[in-house]
């Protein structure tokens, strides 16, 4: 993977709300759930795990949309309806951003890929990673230990 330069700057499909990443993604992933399919009108989702402390929203006010909780929260542009972050109920340490918004994204590819089970027959990503559902929560520390490592 490519060094990212930082800060990320980014934007929705409109440019009415714009962020900004200045600490280093800490994992990146695909997911292929039927959720991210329908919200994404896409194949799979893709993410940007970004440390809180490292990532605003520097103009626009994003709103909730998606599921509106209560375990995620997916927020939007108001105008545009762009699918921007997700921040997850109870875990405050990380923001998951969607990379295609950043004006450099050349940097990015997917580590980890999630919900193969659901994932359309021909979705392919070069994720070195591959789970079936979500990874167990004693998978973490390693994936991204090893994340890391590769961004080096
Ligand atoms: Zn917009
Ligand atoms: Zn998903």
């Amino acid at each position: 993977m490519k060094t990212p330069q930082l800060p990320f700057l980014g934007q929705c499909r409109c440019g009415k709300v714009r962020i900004e990443v200045s600490a280093a993604p800490i994992m990146t992933a695909a997911c292929h759930c039927t959720g991210c399919q329908t919200m994404s009108s896409s194949a799979f989702s893709l993410t940007a795990m970004i440390p809180s402390s490292g990532f605003k929203v520097t103009e626009g006010k994003p709103v909730i949309g998606g599921l509106h909780g209560p375990q995620q929260q997916h927020y939007f542009c108001a105008y545009c309806m762009t699918w921007m972050f997700t921040r997850i109920e109870g875990v405050d340490a990380f923001v998951n951003v969607r990379p295609s918004l950043f004006d450099d994204h050349s940097w990015f590819v997917p580590f980890v890929e999630t919900m193969t089970k659901e994932k359309l027959s021909w979705a392919q990503t070069p994720a070195l990673y591959h789970y079936e559902a979500f990874p167990p929560l004693e998978d973490y520390e390693k994936l991204m230990g090893e994340f890391a490592r590769q961004m080096e």
